[in-house]
């Protein structure tokens, strides 16, 4: 198979292009051409009158040797590299492998879901235990908080089947190294699930949040029929840990109902906001370390104000979508602020899974209709802003999210303010040309305290340098919604090069709570790398030696 890249085309062009630009560019017959697809495709919107789809093509010919001996100096014509993914360990017998040795996955976001079904695929039938609910009931109670503001700590937006990213744009990129091509394998089991088959070659690919509700129900169905089993509604109170000196083991975990389940391979999935959770591994004495996060606020924009100036007068091409952007400032304090999980045509969700507190995110369906546009602007921070504990991350994220509740009117409705109040340093009174989506509802208010100082002023100088790149980015009637705190964990449980916790052997931190993620895909390709470690250690133990 040979891979042709950057073949360009124009943005309407019929389907029959793609082969005449194959064989113009091969110099080849029909005849010799036996098949063709399409490994990726972006867009190049430099030059915005002339927008230009930039394909990447597999293509299979007769001619192959002849044409690499041709085209040998020409870096645009090469061998397909071989990004087939294979499985590193089979268990023994399926059907008889031992309960001692059944992996347990704490968690059903997207980590543990792969770290599931890849343990499920190579016959070691994984028992996978989520704190929430199935993902239709979840959906009942995430919706009916947005609605009419009734909270289910365990059941929201961060928490049950599906994870952090359920109810989300769904965007599955990353910036993850991937040299063994494990995000594809995320991709492809997503097609198998239900995605559309566009997501293996469209350049930022998305799902959409009702899409995502099915395909991780789907998901769930293939793992138990290759004997992986789902308990929900368990929560994991403690972890099993037995000591001899140094050395300690995992042989279990306790749930909240008290019932004990042994197992000497424990994946830790359990995401970014599992803040008793990771109280529980701090008391128990598991290794963890304060991490960078950032925290600032959801900005939100008429969708057309980002497309016009994306894509000029193509934008609305209903083949380019929805424009997205992605922005960032270096500001004079020292500090960076970036737009963070921008979710076009999306709308402001209520995210929290803690009574008393707000945090806002983004999401979004997937034909991105809606009217307006929005992204965290956020800012980044380091263990130097906040000293001490290895959970003082957490705490300072608890306290953020307590004053945006305050601020908001402590029902659940976000403190917001209009971009021209926030940089004239007065509070807004009343809305202007864009509405607001964060349900259940928007209280206006002056933000200024919501933030430490730095923070403030540091997404003050980066808002009209942001105007700069997108023309109306800081326009007066934008809005913004606080506040943001829930951009990655703000620890880092260590793990050693086989995956375990560094001072507890059998458990395997995984996925964006353990610090090892950020994001839908990241997160599944950590779960497939854990679930490898697992079984190659499972089978270790079965032939020693
Ligand atoms: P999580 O998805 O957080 O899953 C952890 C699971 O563990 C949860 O289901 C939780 O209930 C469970 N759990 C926690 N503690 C316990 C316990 N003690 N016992 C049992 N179960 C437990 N990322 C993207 O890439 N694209 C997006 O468009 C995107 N949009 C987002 C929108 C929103 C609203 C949110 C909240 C996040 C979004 N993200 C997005 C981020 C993405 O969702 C996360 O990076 C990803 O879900 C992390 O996966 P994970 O499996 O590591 O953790």
């Amino acid at each position: 198979m040979l891979r042709l890249t950057e073949v360009k085309l124009p943005l309407d062009h019929p389907e029959e292009a793609l082969q005449a630009a194959i064989l113009k560019k091969l110099q080849i017959t029909p005849a010799e051409l036996v098949s063709f697809s399409i490994f990726k495709r972006s867009y190049d919107a430099r030059k915005k009158e002339d927008i230009v789809f930039v394909y990447i093509l597999d293509v299979e010919t007769t001619q192959e040797k002849r044409l690499l001996q041709r085209f040998k100096k020409d870096p645009h014509v090469v061998l397909t590299p071989d990004t087939s993914y294979r499985y590193v360990a089979q268990a023994p017998n399926t059907a008889t492998a031992s309960l001692a040795n059944r992996p347990i996955v704490i968690g059903a976001g997207p980590c543990g879901i792969f770290a599931g079904l890849l343990l499920a695929q190579m016959g070691f039938r994984p028992l996978i235990l989520e704190r929430g609910k199935p993902v239709h009931d979840r959906s009942v109670d995430t919706f009916g908080f947005w609605s009419k503001g009734k909270f289910n700590s365990e059941s929201n937006a961060q928490f049950g089947e599906g994870g952090a990213g359920t109810f989300s744009d769904g965007k599955l990129y990353s910036r993850v190294k991937d040299a063994n091509h494990h995000g594809r394998k995320v991709l492809e089991e997503f097609v198998n699930a239900g995605a559309a088959p566009e997501i293996l070659y469209v350049n930022k690919p998305h799902i959409g949040t009702y899409r995502l509700v099915k395909i991780v129900e789907n998901m769930r169905r293939t793992i138990e029929s290759l004997g992986g089993e789902f308990r929900f509604e368990s929560r994991v109170q403690t972890i099993e840990i037995e000591e001899h000196g140094e050395n300690r083991q995992v042989r279990g975990v306790v749930l909240a109902t008290g019932e004990y389940i042994p197992s000497e391979h424990v994946i830790l999935a359990v995401g970014h906001s599992a803040r008793d959770t990771f109280e529980m591994l701090h008391q128990q004495g598991v290794y963890i370390e304060p991490k960078p996060f950032s925290i600032g606020f959801r900005i939100e924009h008429p969708q057309s104000v980002i497309d016009q100036c994306r894509l000029g007068s193509q934008a609305g091409h209903p083949v380019l979508g929805a424009a997205d952007y992605q922005l960032v400032h270096h500001c004079s304090n020292g500090r960076s602020v970036y737009s963070f999980c921008m979710c076009p045509g999306g709308q402001v969700v209520a995210a929290t899974s803690e009574v008393g507190r707000v945090v806002t995110n983004g999401m979004s369906q997937y034909e991105r209709s809606g009217k307006n546009a929005n992204s965290g602007i956020v800012v980044g921070i380091t263990p130097e802003d906040y000293p001490g504990s290895p959970l003082a991350g957490m705490e300072l994220q608890r306290r953020l999210e307590e004053r945006a509740f305050e601020l908001g009117g402590r029902a659940y409705e976000a403190p917001g303010q209009l971009v021209g109040d926030f940089l004239a340093q007065q509070p807004s009174i009343t809305l202007g040309s864009v509405k607001p989506s964060y349900r259940p509802g928007v209280h206006l208010c002056d933000l200024s305290s919501s933030l430490p100082d730095y923070a403030i002023a540091a997404i003050r100088e980066a808002l009209p340098a942001f105007d700069k790149q997108i023309k109306g980015f800081a326009m007066h009637d934008a809005v913004l919604t606080g506040v943001e705190t829930r951009t990655s964990s703000p620890i880092r449980i260590k793990r050693n090069t086989e995956y375990q916790s560094l001072n507890t052997a059998g458990l395997y931190p995984a996925g964006e709570g353990a610090g090892y993620a950020g994001g839908i895909l990241s997160a599944g390709i950590d779960g497939i790398k854990v679930a490898e470690a697992v079984a190659l250690n499972i089978l270790q133990g079965v032939n020693p030696g």
